[in-house]
This record gives C-alpha cells, structure tokens and sequence, in this order.
C-alpha cells in the first residue's frame, strides 16, 4: 500500500526444516507447562510481526491471510497503535473504570457511537473478549425485555464461556463434553444459500426461522435474536439478501432486541465499518471485539440508550473491561482505518481475490473441488467438497481443506480453516498487506487448490 511503510520486509521466505529447530525447542517446553486443550494451528513460533508478514525465531517469513482470527486489520506493530500504547502505559497501566474512571474509555465510547449503524441514541460499555461482550448483550436484552429466550442460528460462534458456549452450535471442539449449558437458548435455521434444498430468497429463509420461534417459543417469550450478519467460523456464510432486513423487522415488531454479533466482522474487515451496514440494518445492540483495537484486548457492545439505560446502576461492569492502554490502542487503530481507508482497502482486496478464485473455478470446471467462493471485502472464503459434487450432492471434504492449509504453511502462507464440515479456507489477510504481498499469497493457495483438486 502506497501510504503505508513497512518496518518489515514484506516477503515470503522459508527455507530450511520446517518447522525450524528453534520453533522445535519451543514445542518441546510448550509441551511440558502448556495444557494440552489449547491448540495452535500453526507449529512455529513468532519472533516479529508487521503489515502482511509473520516472522518466526527462526528467521522465515510467512503471508499472513488469518491476523490472528481478524484481529490484526490495521496490522500487528501499527506504529499508531504502538506508539498510543506506549504513551498510555508510562502513565497509568490500570486503575478499574468502576473505581477511578478515565477519558479514554469515554473517547472510544463516543466513537462507537458514531461508527455503529443508525443515528439514535446510544449508550457503550466495554468489556475483554468477545465472549463478555456477547453475555453482556444478553443480559441487557433480558432485562430490558423481561423475557427469558434468546434466539441463535444453526453455524452459529459466539464464543467458549459457558454461555456462550450454548449459544454457539458446533459441538466439537468447542462444547463437546463441557456441559450442561444454559437454558432457554433456542436454535434456528440460518439462510446458507450454497447449502439450500432449493433456490430459497433471503426473506423466505428468514420466515422460516420466525415460523418457528413463533409455534416453538412463542415471539412473546424472546428477548433477543443473536446473529453474525456475515458467520465466522460457521464458515463464513453470507445470508441471502433480504434475510437480516426481514428478521430485524420482525424483531423490532415483536419488542424482540436484534443484536448483531460483529466480533468478527466489525471494523472495516467486510469493507464496512460493520457487515450490518451492507442491507441498511440497524441492530439494538451490537458487540465488537477482534479488530476494535489492533491486537489488544478489549470488547464492546453498544446499543440503544433506553436499554443499556434500563440496567441498575453497579449492574454492568468488569476489573479490566476498557483498559486504559486497551483504549489508547483502539483510539489509534480506529485512526489508523480512517487514515487508510480501510474499508477501501477491504473492498480492493475482495476485488483481487475474487478475480484469482473466480479464474481458477472457472478453469477447474465442475469437476473441480470449489463448491462455493463467499464473502464481504476481507472475509472471503471457499468452500471445498469431493470431486464432481460442487453443483450436485456438494459432499463436503475437509481433508482436502485440511491438506491445502498445510501445504500453504510450509510454502510460506498462513491460512485458517472454519465451518461446521470443516471444509471452509478461510482469508482474513491483514487490510494493511501490500498488493504484491496478497498476490504472491494467492498464487500458492491457487497452486495448492490446483495439486488437491
Ligand atoms: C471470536 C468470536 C467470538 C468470541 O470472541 P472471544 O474474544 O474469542 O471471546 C464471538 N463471536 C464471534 C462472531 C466471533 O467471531
């Protein structure tokens, strides 16, 4: 990118064993201290990180197409960011907002309420991760409403508290033997046009979902519909058009509170600010975290005044929710995606990809194993499946998934999986990475598509 300069060199290099033995030794002290729950999908460990490039203790550099999970979209040492930080912390690290409040949490508050969709008023509270986030819209929700259901969708992430967990829909590996989970969550059908019976519009897949909140729940008895406008690691499924439009209508005529869950989505990734934003909905309550603040942790959610006003004093809060330093890095990240353009830069870097994958489906024809090529800006993926079923039975193949990742990271290219059938390449590249960076990352995924299809 033309305005932006690299401390880094911004190149993919590796060489030697893969991993290094340095990343080797590493694995071997991690294996003693570190709990065996945790998984890493990448086996090296990282040194430096700048713009598109990861570089390990071993001296390769990789593309980065994941940022952590969307995390890192203005990059991971953005100059802004770092050097907010280091302003922040030679004064105070922390003192709790709850005990000795500060500016900066009100500065990112009064930001929220300019960025997130719809001009009435607004109230924030911020929080750690985006699981906080997302149980602190709920219990908002419920108060203000009274009731007690929340309403999530099948493919559904929203995080690995307890209840979260429950409101998330794939078992393993994120609930598979850690119940029991919380009640009154109920699942619906989400509108997955790849996956439909049958050419479905968006506010008929939306019908169906209140059909049957209506004669399972009862519309009375709904707090809140929980969604992704665009689904994380559900596999990055965009909802046909008019799907949200329907169900926030809906919602808002029934006293039924829309959140929309932009952790993932949020700040500038789907070439919006928020994902919402690409068919005019306006959620009550919004919850953000990932990209909000280039790497720090901090979360949010903001939403309309009269609910968030609804909760008792003392009602919502944290130790560490809006950490000054936390705040200081989100001040200069939502900097950063002003300065840069970054939702400009989101839409040009779906243009890019879209224009490669678009080829190669073409060129693989229907015998190929790209079912399905999705997504906003810089939330793209492709969904995989067997030989020859990409039109038919679109059986899905995560092996080929699984092996395309692999063979990308040791040629030099970080890529994430998703989905509930696990057959979903996932590139979430930083909206920093140079032109000639992103290419050269999607020549090794196409090559690595090519050798599996
Ligand atoms: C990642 C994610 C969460 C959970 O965020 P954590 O910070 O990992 O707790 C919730 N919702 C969505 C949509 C996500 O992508």
């Amino acid at each position: 990118m033309a305005d932006i300069q690299y401390r880094l060199e911004q190149v993919r290099r590796v060489s030697g064993e893969f991993p290094g033995p340095k990343s080797v030794e590493l694995a071997e002290r991690r294996k003693a201290v570190v709990a065996g729950g945790v998984a890493s999908s990448v086996p090296v460990y990282v040194a430096d990180a700048d713009g598109g490039v990861i570089v390990d203790v071993d001296g390769n550099s990789f593309i980065d197409l994941g940022s952590g999970i969307a995390v890192t979209s203005v990059g991971a040492s953005d100059p802004a960011v770092v050097g907010a930080v280091q302003e922040q912390v030679e004064h105070f690290t922390h003192t709790c907002f709850m005990v000795t409040p500060y500016e900066g949490y009100i500065a990112v508050a009064e930001e929220l309420a300019k960025l997130t969709p719809g001009d009435h008023e607004k109230r924030s509270v911020l929080f750690n991760s985006g699981a906080e986030a997302v149980e602190n819209a709920v219990k908002v929700a419920r108060l203000a409403t009274g009731r007690d259901a929340i309403v999530a969708f099948d493919h559904a992430y929203h995080g690995r508290t307890n209840l979260t967990m429950a409101l998330t829909a794939k078992a393993m590996p994120y609930k598979t033997n850690f119940g029991p989970f919380a009640p009154e969550i109920y699942r619906v059908p989400m509108s997955y046009p790849y996956r439909e019976e049958s050419d479905i519009k968006g506010e008929e897949a939306a019908q169906r979902a209140i059909t049957m909140i209506e004669k399972q729940i009862g519309a009375d008895s709904v707090a809140a519909l929980l969604i992704e406008p665009i689904q994380g690691e559900g596999g990055f499924i965009v909802p046909a058009e008019g799907f949200l439009p329907t169900l926030a209508a809906w919602a808002k005529d029934k006293g039924i509170v829309f959140i929309a869950d932009e952790v993932q989505s949020g700040f500038c990734r789907t070439g919006a600010w928020f994902a919402s934003q690409h068919e005019g909905v306006v959620p009550d309550i919004i919850t953000m975290a990932k990209g909000i603040a280039g790497g720090l942790p901090l979360s949010a959610i903001t939403g309309r005044a009269d609910l968030l006003d609804a909760v008792h004093p003392g009602g919502l809060g944290g130790t560490y929710g809006g950490n000054p330093v936390a705040c200081a890095a989100a001040l200069a990240a939502i900097g950063s995606m002003r300065e840069h353009d970054l939702n400009a830069r989101a839409q040009h870097i779906e243009h890019l990809v879209k224009r490669r994958l678009e080829a190669l489906i073409t060129d693989l024809g229907d015998g190929g194993i790209v079912g399905d090529l999705r997504g906003r800006g810089a939330m793209l993926a492709v969904e995989l499946v067997r030989p020859g079923t990409a039109r038919t039975t679109k059986e899905p193949n995560p092996e080929a998934t699984k092996a395309i990742a692999a063979a990308c990271l040791e040629a030099g290219v970080i890529i994430l999986t998703c989905g509930t059938y696990g057959n979903v390449v996932r590139l979430l590249p930083p909206l920093v990475i140079s032109d000639e960076l992103l290419e050269d990352g999607l020549d090794v995924l196409v090559g690595a598509i090519r050798a599996h299809a």
